[in-house]
């Protein structure tokens, strides 16, 4: 059976202050709205590659939800796991940057449609369908969601499939009890890791360890594939060969203009994910996912930077 994969959790409008450094008390401008959610871009990631990918999530019945359907819908999501919700609004963030890569969010979803998101609003038949499920620690903002990854996770696993986690962690959200609890779950169950360089202390047994002292307790514990992104750095690489031996390498970033930064990992990831699954060498799919990260920072707006194989490929071969 062809690999179908699905994700669960935010879809929402995101507004991109205009300025840097600007602040969000004070009146100013702002660029949007943008679709976006951390699952949303991955999925439409996922499906510019060519993959079938599927998409839970709920929206309000108001022109943000139908901007955010129609956009994935026209990139080739498959949205029938998408449902409009009637008391609640879509969600929203709002994003302001501080330098390169410091960013402050203000986050409005757990009052907003996907925020009320809960296993009731999965379409059964539609999940049974699906090999291979990716979680965002992003998602984890409600008691109800994260029942659901749980439930959405034993099926797929029952079935034989796969789960990959990107802890995708948000200041902003981290006082949210449920959230950290859930990771340990997750991280079980977890097939292919994907956390950023400062998130990787954040999975280790001692607070004194290095990435690959945490990657080779990982892999001992059964996650099989392990990618720190490292923004502008590029990505380093954990995992085993067929004797067992710990196989690691790294992949320099592509240069590319900075001109924003959000969604580079959802797209990293989605790209890894994807061609991993279709058969693609961890090589290929780390310079593949590398090229993508790149093309994402080069386009404004969350969603905005997502590419296709040929896209790609002109990166890849500009470069050699
Ligand atoms: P976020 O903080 O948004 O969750 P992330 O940590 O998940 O981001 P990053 O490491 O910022 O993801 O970026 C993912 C990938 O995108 C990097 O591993 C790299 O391949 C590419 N990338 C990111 N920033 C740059 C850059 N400045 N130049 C070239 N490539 C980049
Ligand atoms: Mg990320």
């Amino acid at each position: 059976m062809a690999t179908k994969i699905c994700t669960i959790g935010e879809l929402l409008v995101e507004f991109l202050a205009k300025n840097s450094n600007q602040r969000f008390d004070e009146t100013g401008e702002f660029l949007g709205p943008f679709p976006s959610g951390a699952p949303a871009i991955f999925a439409d990631q996922v499906a510019k590659l060519g993959f079938p990918i599927v998409i839970f999530s709920c929206v309000g019945k108001d022109a943000f939800g139908k901007m955010c359907i129609s956009r994935l819908k026209q990139d080739g999501v498959i949205i029938d796991g998408i449902s409009s919700h009637n008391k609640a609004n879509t969600g929203s963030a709002f994003v302001t940057y501080r330098g390169q890569n410091d960013r402050d969010f203000i986050f409005n979803i757990p009052n907003s449609a996907c925020g009320l998101l809960s296993f009731e609003n999965i379409d059964a038949k539609l999940l049974e369908d699906c090999t291979h499920l990716h979680v965002m620690g992003s998602s984890l903002y409600s008691f109800r969601v994260i029942d659901a990854m749980r439930k959405a996770i034993d099926i797929i696993k029952k079935n034989g499939g796969t789960v990959s986690f990107d802890p995708n962690i948000r200041k902003e959200m981290l006082d949210i009890p449920e959230m950290e609890q859930s990771f340990d779950y997750i991280m079980e169950y977890t097939d292919i890791f994907l956390p950023s360089e400062g998130e990787v202390s954040y999975f280790a047994n001692n607070p004194k360890d290095s990435e690959s002292d945490v990657a080779k307790a990982l892999l001992k514990k059964g996650i099989k594939h392990i990618v720190v992104k490292c923004g502008s750095k590029g990505a380093n690489y954990y995992g085993l060969d067929e004797q067992g031996n710990l196989k690691t390498s790294h992949v320099d970033s592509y240069p590319t203009e900075a001109i924003d930064p959000t969604g580079a990992g959802d797209c990293f990831g989605a790209t890894f994910v994807s061609l991993m699954l279709a058969g693609y060498s961890v090589e290929q799919a780390l310079q593949y996912a590398n090229a993508s990260g790149a093309f994402a920072i080069s386009k404004r707006g969350p969603m905005e930077g997502t590419s296709t194989m040929a896209e790609l490929e002109r990166i890849i071969q500009r470069k050699k």
